[in-house]
């Protein structure tokens, strides 16, 4: 395995019931880069992630995270091993508040606090005290941004983080990931918006019926964007 690898995937399988969905996906992640898994409706991206997240009820394949082997560990341990994830759809808490979405236990040291957390996004800091289901969608990418955060990982997994979202917020969140990979962290960004996720990445993968279809260069595929629309059905 690359030295420089957070993750590595390999040859993942993934079924939901008798259906094979995942056919052999392979993916790796390095530090310092944001990737981008692409692909229209449906095509795995979901699927992908879960697998890597160990939130899949059937796998197979290896899941290698900051050299351990993971594809074993419930998503809590995979979390451990220094991974954020913000699920397709943020998945917070809708009875509890901001600041108790935000409670989350937190064993790695790094420079994300509740301070910081609310620094980078002041409209979570005068929202802290309601209910987490009466925010705008917006606001709960935030959070679901922000609880992530609060763990300091190494590697960052978006599910879809624009989906929905104005393009103010857009902004400011992908602005986060380029500051999060000067860190040194790194980050898999799965987006059907090809174009402007394909902006920040060095890397792209694309998939298309649970198979990886293009592994590459992300300059590669912004050069010739009737490829993109083609293999992964961008606008
Ligand atoms: P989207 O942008 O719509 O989320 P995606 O690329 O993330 O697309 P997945 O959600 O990974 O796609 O779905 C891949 C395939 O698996 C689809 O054909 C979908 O219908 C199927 N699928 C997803 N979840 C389940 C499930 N719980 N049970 C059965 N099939 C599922």
């Amino acid at each position: 395995m690359n030295e420089q690898s957070l993750l590595q995937a390999e040859n993942l399988h993934v079924y939901y019931g008798k259906s094979h969905i995942l056919h052999g996906v392979s993916l790796n992640v390095r530090r310092g880069e944001v990737v981008c898994l692409l692909g229209r409706n449906g095509a795995g991206k979901t699927t992908t992630i879960k697998g890597i997240m160990g939130l899949a009820a059937r796998a197979e394949g290896t899941v290698t995270i900051a050299g351990k082997r993971a594809e074993r560990l419930p998503p809590h341990g995979v979390a451990r091993l220094g991974v954020g994830y913000v699920p397709e759809g943020r998945k917070i808490f809708p009875h509890l508040t901001v600041e108790e979405n935000l409670a989350v236990p937190v064993n790695r040291p790094g420079r994300w606090n509740l301070a910081e957390i609310y620094k980078f996004f002041p409209r979570l800091h005068e929202r802290r005290r309601h209910p987490g289901g009466m925010l705008s969608g917006g606001e709960q990418e935030m959070l679901a941004v922000g609880r992530a955060l609060i763990t300091n990982p190494d590697l960052f997994i978006m599910d879809e983080p624009s989906q929905g979202l104005a393009p103010k917020i857009v902004q400011e969140i992908y602005a986060l990931i380029q500051e999060m990979v000067k860190d040194g962290q790194a980050v898999l960004l799965a987006e059907q918006n090809a174009f402007m996720a394909l902006e920040i990445s060095s890397r792209a993968y694309v998939i298309d019926n649970g198979q990886i279809v293009f592994d590459g260069m992300a300059q590669e595929l912004l050069e010739d964007k009737d490829r993109v629309r083609a293999l992964a059905g961008a606008s």
